[in-house]
């Protein structure tokens, strides 16, 4: 027997549970379908080796959604300080002193009481599962993908890999960045694979869990500290972190074939001297990383949300965070197109989504790589702008920390000046 819904989302990751729980609490009839089984969590057990930074926005939605006390009684670590320097060493250098190209935010010049959480992807994706199961209106499939998606005059049919068939006014898919729902509906992608790739580590370290989440720029790419949860019920004195390693393809290939201790010697002696002391390695995992954008974020009844639309370079941790804004974005034209009595499916709402989310995607993508490309660079010359960049940062205390402010997802909006300048900026009128 074929079941009716308003929307299927298919992809109950971060992005396709929380679209899921809104579209649920604005009274839809939702089927949220995911090949994973529900994940799991025991307070016990070592951090889950993917993690996300979320940032003060993140932070308001998943509140909205009754998710963010569900987080809070399981794990996330507050960061209330962030700092970002440059490792590379060149004579050029040495015309700048090193204190004066690190720039660094912290929450009490913000006025904020922190600048964001790290939170342990399978927290936040079973937070938001709770928060689902708890709407009336979403059903949650998991264990099973979708085998084929029939269009139709007025709704599309899904068939489930068990042969199970659903029918839905409108697909979402929130599937990630290989996409299969994105392919059925004819999206092709632009994509451009960059040449580092990141290894992410979970560690122990010696001392009480920091504050202070930090990067370190090399040429070969950064190096990042992530402060997670206290381990201090089983080993006394000791923190979790994740630490993420930017590197060649190679170097990371080779990393991960080392030992748990010639690791941890490795990454003691590559990584910035901030790094406390590493008292074990708990886990490894390498991800390729991608620029990858779709041609375009709907197709009949179909539409794109989060990593399957696009994904970005994480060297800022920004990629859940547009996810989520694309959730919220869906949510609000999709009540908005109920209240008029339109089909969820009328292009006017899902070209308006695409309007607002594209250039805002687009923008963050830009950059990212700009940061990359700037940061990646031996050249002397750019070396130096990097630094001025940085000294200028410093320098600009006000207009650095409103910046910041809206980066970090703690203001809604640029200030008008500096929403002006960034509108002037050639190119980004026209997306
Ligand atoms: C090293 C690294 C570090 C990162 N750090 C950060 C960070 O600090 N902050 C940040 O904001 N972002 C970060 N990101 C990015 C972030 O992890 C992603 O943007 C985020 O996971 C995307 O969420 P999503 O729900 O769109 O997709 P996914 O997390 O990929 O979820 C997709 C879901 O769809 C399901 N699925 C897939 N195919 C099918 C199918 N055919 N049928 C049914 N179900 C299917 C999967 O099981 C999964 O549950 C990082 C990424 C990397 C690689």
């Amino acid at each position: 027997m074929t079941q009716a819904f308003d929307v299927v989302v298919v992809g109950a990751g971060m992005v396709g549970a929380a679209l899921a729980t809104g579209l649920g609490r604005d009274g839809f009839k939702v089927a949220v379908i995911d090949r994973s089984s529900a994940p799991d969590f025991a307070p016990e057990t070592p951090p889950d080796i993917r993690v996300s930074a979320l940032s003060a926005g993140t932070e308001r939605y998943l509140q909205e959604l009754g998710a963010w006390n569900r987080i809070l009684s399981m794990r996330a670590t507050p960061y209330q300080r962030l700092a970002v320097w440059d490792e590379a060493r060149h004579p050029l250098s040495n015309l700048m002193p090193r204190t004066l190209t690190e720039v660094q935010f912290d929450a009490d010049g913000l006025k904020t009481s922190h600048l964001g959480h790290i939170v342990e992807n399978s927290v936040t994706q079973q937070a938001l599962w709770q928060s689902a199961e708890a709407e009336p209106g979403v059903t949650i499939m998991a264990g099973q993908g979708v085998s084929t998606l029939t269009p139709g005059a007025e709704s599309v049919t899904i068939t489930l890999e068990d042969q199970q068939t659903l029918e839905a006014r409108l697909v979402v898919g929130a599937d990630g960045a290989q996409s299969a729902i994105r392919t059925m509906a004819g999206i092709g992608v632009s994509r451009n694979q960059y040449s580092q790739q990141a290894m992410v580590i979970s560690v122990r370290y010696q001392g009480p869990v920091e504050n202070i989440t930090w990067q370190g720029f090399y040429p070969s790419g950064p190096r990042a500290f992530l402060p997670l949860h206290s381990a201090e019920a089983t080993h006394p004195g000791e923190s979790w972190a994740s630490l993420v390693w930017y590197d060649a393809p190679e170097q990371l290939a080779r990393l991960k074939g080392l030992s748990d201790e010639a690791l941890r010697l490795e990454i003691q002696r590559a990584f910035p001297s901030q790094l406390p002391l590493l008292t074990h390695i708990e886990a490894r995992a390498s991800f390729p990383i991608a620029r990858q954008h779709a041609k375009r974020y709907f197709s009949g009844r179909v539409v794109l949300a989060g990593d399957s639309a696009h994904t970005i370079n994480p060297l800022a941790g920004q990629g859940v965070n547009l996810g989520f804004q694309d959730a919220q974005c869906l949510q609000a034209l999709l009540k908005e197109a109920k209240r008029a009595h339109c089909d969820l499916a009328d292009p006017q709402w899902l070209r308006s989504y695409e309007h607002q989310r594209r250039p805002a995607n687009r923008r963050m993508m830009m950059t990212m790589d700009l940061f990359y490309h700037l940061f990646s660079n031996r050249t002397p010359p750019l070396h130096l702008l990097r630094n001025l960049g940085l000294g200028a940062a410093r320098a600009l205390p006000f207009a650095r920390n409103q910046v910041a402010r809206y980066a970090m997802g703690i203001d809604d909006r640029l200030p008008a000046p500096l929403a002006r300048l960034t509108d002037r900026i050639p190119g980004l009128r026209q997306l």
